[in-house]
């Protein structure tokens, strides 16, 4: 077992999550930014490809357990899009204009045709071991307009499916009970410290 861990992001929102996620556990995290390490390169075609290759190369690099995060939204009436390549949508990473975008493109779509979900593969990379991944989706519906101030990125147009606020109206708490990253990250938690 490591007791360090590297996360392989400068995303600071995806960094918080997964820090507030993981402090009950006895486990020191640190992110890529902290040790000044390079921005990875997403040349993969699939959440899992990008996520390994994150992890292997900050761990090469650091020497450290590594845990890469890639995730997405995709939506339905787009055939999947923006999905893995979600944070290149909004335009210049503004992602206030990224969920304008998106409301324009599905302007004519009642609700019933704005399903979506977002993914999440999470990849853990330790210097001894093979690379595993842990993966999560949550389903739910594009909203008509935004909602909310909380989380970040396209949460305050995301509608879990069985309620009625959006992500970024919910708190942190809730949000990770629901969310693709904390559901990915149950799964990391039952593999890393909850196996005898
Ligand atoms: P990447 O994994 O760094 O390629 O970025 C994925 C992008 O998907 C992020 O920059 C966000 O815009 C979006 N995204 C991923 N997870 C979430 C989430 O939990 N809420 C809102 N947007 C998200």
């Amino acid at each position: 077992m490591f007791t360090k861990l590297l996360l392989a992001t400068h995303n600071t929102n995806k960094v918080n999550e997964l820090k507030s996620m993981l402090s009950s556990y006895k486990i020191e995290i640190i992110s890529a930014s902290e040790l000044n390490l390079p921005d990875i390169e997403e040349t993969g075609t699939t959440f899992a490809e990008n996520a390994i290759l994150k992890a292997e190369a900050l761990s090469d690099l650091s020497g450290l357990a590594c845990l890469a995060d890639d995730s997405g939204l995709c939506v339905d009436a787009l055939d999947g899009r923006p999905g893995v390549y979600t944070a290149r949508y909004a335009p210049n990473r503004d992602f206030d204009k990224g969920m304008d975008k998106l409301l324009q493109e599905l302007k004519d779509k009642p609700l019933s045709e704005r399903k979506a979900h977002f993914s999440c593969v999470l990849a853990l990379k330790t210097p001894s071991k093979h690379c595993q991944t842990f993966e999560g989706r949550v389903d739910g519906t594009i909203s008509l307009s935004k909602h909310g101030n909380e989380g970040f990125g396209f949460d305050p147009v995301f509608i879990p499916q069985g309620y009625s606020q959006t992500f970024a109206e919910m708190s942190k708490e809730q949000k990770a009970n629901l969310s693709h990253r904390g559901k990915a990250l149950k799964q990391f938690i039952k593999e890393v410290f909850e196996t005898v």
